[in-house]
């Protein structure tokens, strides 16, 4: 399926505007993403689930502002021409009683539209009731990275596909209090293990090195070795073992990406 880009046609410039050096930052309508329809289903009211999240979340604000969010990090802006999102058409929210806490599938008819389905039985067993809302908010947008981000083709092992989707998590700043950077196992075990990793190699490398990553995965088949060298420099198992270095030396900032 070619990968549908926003048209926009140049405001045309004043001859101050041309002269000046100084680019003026995208107003903040210019920086929103045309978002896919946003559908919410509760298959359940009369679940004790159904009543937490209702009460605790906007689903509107939240689905708005966590794509808008993960559409951010992962492709900067609508104008980035370096970047191109997947044709996402539609995502449905789907709160029912099943075990886990979530997942997120394409339809049976057409992976363009997206179904997140998340479990009312998890919405009740959150603790404390006062970190209810941010605990849906973060699997919902953890989620939505989802629906949003490349793939390698179905090639990017799935520890690298849950990584990008606990780093955008983390950079929202939802992670949860029990999350911290491990330096144990491998650097592909996933979720926030593999999260912290790549906000390391994001302030090692600069700032848009996760979304590179992603856009590579739009481009080609993962293929370890010359991923990852084509990326940074360096093969991925070199750069954990510097990860894990800079976690035993105490030298990575623990402070709370923005
Ligand atoms: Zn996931």
């Amino acid at each position: 399926m070619p990968t549908i880009q926003p048209q926009t046609t140049p405001a045309p410039q004043s001859p101050l505007v041309a002269m000046s050096p100084a680019v003026a930052p995208p107003s903040e309508e210019q920086s929103h993403f045309k978002l896919p329809k946003l559908r919410l289903e509760v298959r359940d009211l009369s679940h004790k689930g159904s009543s937490i999240f209702l009460s605790t979340t906007n689903a509107v604000d939240v689905l708005q502002k966590a794509c808008q969010s993960v559409l951010k990090l992962l492709y900067l802006s609508p104008h980035d021409s370096t970047t191109s999102a997947p044709p996402t058409r539609s995502v449905t929210l789907i709160l029912r009683d099943m075990p886990g806490v979530a997942y997120t599938t394409g339809t049976e008819l057409d992976n363009d539209h997206k179904e997140i389905h998340l479990s009312l039985r998890y919405i009740t067993s959150i603790s404390p009731e006062t970190r209810q809302a941010k605990e849906i908010e973060g699997v919902i947008t953890h989620e939505l990275v989802h629906c949003f981000q490349h793939n390698g083709h179905g090639t990017c092992p799935g520890g690298l596909i849950e990584g990008v989707a606990d780093w955008v998590r983390l950079r929202c700043d939802l992670s949860p209090p029990h999350w911290k950077r491990d330096g144990s196992g491998k650097w592909d075990a996933g979720y926030q293990h593999t999260g912290y990793f790549l906000e390391y190699l994001e302030q090692r490398f600069g700032q848009g090195t996760v979304r590179r990553l992603n856009e590579k995965l739009r481009l080609i088949r993962y293929e370890e070795k010359a991923f990852w060298t084509e990326l940074v420099g360096r093969p991925v198992v070199d750069l954990w073992e510097d990860y894990v270095r800079s976690l035993e030396n105490g030298k990575h900032s623990e402070t709370s990406p923005q």
